[in-house]
């Protein structure tokens, strides 16, 4: 009799991380992911509380995790990134995801059986007589097809899972920001002449305007600069966010359902409303605020990409209906497709690599009496409350960024 196997649906930071977690502790799993193996994908900020677990995870040691892991410029220079990060452990660390991805899926002797290339579109009860437990048949895209007696959603915000066993259920809020991300890369010299000291020294700062409804800007540099004398451009990301103008019910900056592939076209509103920037203080007095926000090239001539309309979701997946895919197919649900929070004001992969690290530990216990779905349950009643809460918590702290305060410089981390 063949092996019973975990099957991971999604191989982002959530099915990596659980798929790892269960190679180490002798379960076989195979993940299942539409992406092309080793995609790039975008950094994120890990709390301590999540990075620490994942030296374990890793079997790596602090120093060693940040010089593989930190972002310095382009994620590059890992010197500079162990300097930047290493005065102390507790606060909030720039990663590369490509990087961590990988190591999770092979590092110190351990491969993760990976399925690249596979994107589910169906998933249905199996209505094979013989089938003693419940088993999900899942097909894919490039027509691969299966029978899994335990499946885990880690298939994110979109979770083509959840739409099959809960159709029409579930709809992802986009809340009421608009909200738009600027990548820019400038020359090391203008970075130090212009940039830090405009900032004094400091790697971020904030214009948060006195009314709620004026845009807030906040200017996050790069925490540290590429090694001198390497000409490698800096870094530099800023975003501009404001409250959407629903009473106008015609905002032009607020597309709440725009498709993914329109969050690189940019309204030339959006270009107005920055220019309208300039005639505010400090923007107005500081050259260097407008030549970051383009005011004094053409924010225009961006490359494409260059300019990101985000959408702040949120979504929250029912206990009851958890119990009930759990309890009806063997599904268990992790990471974003079971809570989805903001890119301002979340912290989703921290989530979603806490929920693999402690689901792997209740897969474990219950693995050899075949008991899951008792764990499984268990596991939700000790995690549902804490999910809720972190979805209402990141609106509060979305619109928490908007509140009306005088403008201020901060040194925090979290975008
Ligand atoms: C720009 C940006 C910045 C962010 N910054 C931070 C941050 O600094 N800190 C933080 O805590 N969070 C951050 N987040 C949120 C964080 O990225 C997510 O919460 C986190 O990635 C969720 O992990 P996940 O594994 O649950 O889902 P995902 O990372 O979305 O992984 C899901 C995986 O499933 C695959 N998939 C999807 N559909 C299918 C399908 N039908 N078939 C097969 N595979 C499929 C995808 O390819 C993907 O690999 C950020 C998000 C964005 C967009």
């Amino acid at each position: 009799m063949a092996q019973p196997r975990v099957t991971i649906l999604g191989g982002g930071l959530a099915g990596l991380t659980l798929g790892r977690c269960l190679l180490q502790k002798g379960i076989p799993s195979v993940i299942y992911d539409s992406r092309p193996k080793g995609a790039p994908t975008r950094s994120v900020f890990l709390e301590p509380g999540t990075y620490r677990p994942l030296l374990k995870v890793l079997n790596i040691e602090a120093t060693e995790f940040k010089r593989t892991f930190g972002i310095d410029i382009h994620g590059r220079d890992r010197t500079d990134a162990l300097q930047a990060s290493s005065a102390t452990t507790e606060s909030w660390l720039h990663v590369s995801r490509t990087d961590l991805e990988r190591a999770l899926r092979k590092s110190d002797g351990l491969e993760l059986e990976e399925r690249s290339e596979h994107r589910l579109i169906r998933a249905t009860p199996s209505q094979e007589p013989s089938q003693a437990a419940p088993a999900l048949d899942l097909e894919f895209a490039n027509h691969h097809k299966l029978r899994s007696t335990l499946v885990i959603d880690a298939l994110g915000t979109h979770s083509a899972l959840r739409e099959a066993l809960l159709p029409g259920i579930y709809t992802l809020v986009v809340e009421p920001y608009a909200v738009y991300n600027h990548k820019k890369h400038v020359e090391q010299a203008d970075y130090q002449s212009k940039f830090l000291t405009l900032l004094n020294g400091s790697t971020t700062w904030t214009h948060q305007p006195g009314n709620p409804s004026e845009p807030r800007v906040h200017v996050k540099l790069e925490d540290h600069l590429p090694s001198s004398g390497s000409g490698k451009p800096v870094r530099m990301s800023y975003t501009y966010s404001r409250p959407a103008r629903v009473s106008d019910n015609d905002d032009p900056l607020y597309k709440p359902n725009r498709s993914k592939s329109e969050a690189d076209n940019i309204s030339p509103e959006y270009y107005k409303e920055i220019d309208e920037l300039a005639s505010v203080e400090p923007i107005k007095s500081n050259a260097a605020i407008r030549q970051l926000l383009g005011q004094d090239e053409s924010a225009k001539e961006e490359p494409k990409g260059a300019i990101k309309n985000w959408l702040m979701r949120t979504l929250i997946v029912s206990k009851q209906d958890l119990l009930k895919l759990l309890r009806q197919y063997s599904v268990a649900m992790i990471g974003d497709s079971v809570h989805t929070t903001p890119i301002l004001g979340g912290s989703g992969a921290n989530m979603a690599v806490n929920d693999a690290i402690e689901l792997a530990d209740v897969i474990a216990k219950h693995w050899k009496s075949g008991n899951i779905t008792t764990g499984v349950s268990e596991f939700y009643e000790t995690k549902w409350d804490e999910w809720n809460n972190a979805v209402q918590e990141s609106k509060w702290e979305l619109a928490a960024l908007h509140q009306p305060v005088q403008p201020q410089q901060t040194t925090g981390a979290k975008i």
